[in-house]
């Protein structure tokens, strides 16, 4: 008789309020054998609300190899798992790495069952282009080191949304605001879905005033988007004239344009559109 092979199910609970779970996630966590939590005690309280009984067992960064080894064993006996977090989409800086890694390994089924994200609750609230983003996890909690990790995005075409915690809010926006000035838009989301829910869409230096001035914005939790650089599109369209001045008279004005577009970041139309122009002047 063939052996039946439990799945994993990856499961997102609230962030904040306990209504943001969905049926499905309910109905998964109501039917599982053994439900993987961060902190048992924790996600006690939210299975206690929704009256489910299903089992917990600790799954930590301080247990994950021992752990994953276990859950492997125990999907491939049959048992249906399902990993959960404190808040949010396990694995978005939460643990997990492990355990998905190994059950990937052992070819055992995984599903997610997709809901709250604070990065994610913050994106689609801020006004900000988030049609390209990139997630940076937490901020190294060393101011220079935090330098450094802001420095990256100095001229990123891409917009960065990062966590951070109460007790560095106000140095890490601070080190933000020296490493890539005031007039950068910003939005913070803090104690996103709660009570206390605040959403500020501010240029960099007014979001520092904003926090420093007001000790309530700077308890709970806090998700941050900084917008992406803004092009100087005078001074990148001196430097493709400059190039295309060069080039233009050696290859062809496709060529031209996809070498100069290429070397300068530009998008190619863009770079075509001025090659046309030098050529018809
Ligand atoms: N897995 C989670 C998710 O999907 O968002 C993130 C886990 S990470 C360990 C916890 C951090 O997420 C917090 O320190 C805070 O920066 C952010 N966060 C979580 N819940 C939040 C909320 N309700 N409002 C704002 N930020 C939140």
């Amino acid at each position: 008789m063939e052996q039946v092979i439990g799945k994993l199910y990856v499961v997102a609970t609230p962030i904040g309020n306990l209504t943001d779970i969905s049926q499905r996630a309910l109905d998964v966590l109501r039917e599982v054998d053994l439900i993987a939590a961060e902190d048992t005690r924790h996600s006690a309280r939210l299975l206690e609300a929704y009256m489910i009984k299903t089992p917990l067992k600790a799954y930590h960064d301080h247990n994950e190899d021992y752990q994953s080894t276990v859950l492997v064993k125990q999907l491939l006996g049959g048992d249906n798992v399902a990993l959960i977090s404190d808040a949010g989409t396990p694995l978005i800086n939460d643990p997990g790495y492990r355990l998905l890694s190994a059950v990937h390994d052992a070819g055992i089924q995984v599903v997610p069952v997709p809901g709250a994200n604070a990065a994610l609750a913050l994106l689609s609230v801020c006004g900000l282009a988030v049609n390209s983003f990139v997630f940076e996890g937490f901020p190294p909690v060393k101011s220079q080191q935090r330098q450094d990790y802001f420095c990256r995005w100095l001229k990123s075409p891409h917009t960065h949304v990062y966590y951070e915690s109460s007790h560095r809010i106000v140095a890490s926006l601070v080190d933000a605001l020296a490493v890539l000035g005031g007039d950068r838009m910003v939005a913070m989301g803090r104690e996103l879905t709660k009570t206390f829910e605040t959403i500020k869409r501010c240029t960099l230096a007014e979001l520092v005033e904003f926090v420093q001035s007001d000790n309530n914005q700077q308890k709970g939790e806090f998700v941050i988007v900084i917008s992406r650089a803004q092009v100087d599109e005078s001074a990148a369209d001196t430097d493709i004239r400059e190039m295309l001045e060069k080039i233009l008279p050696i290859v062809s004005l496709k060529q031209a344009s996809q070498v100069v577009a290429s070397l300068t970041g530009q998008k190619k139309n863009r770079v075509y559109q001025i090659a046309l122009e030098m050529q018809q002047s």
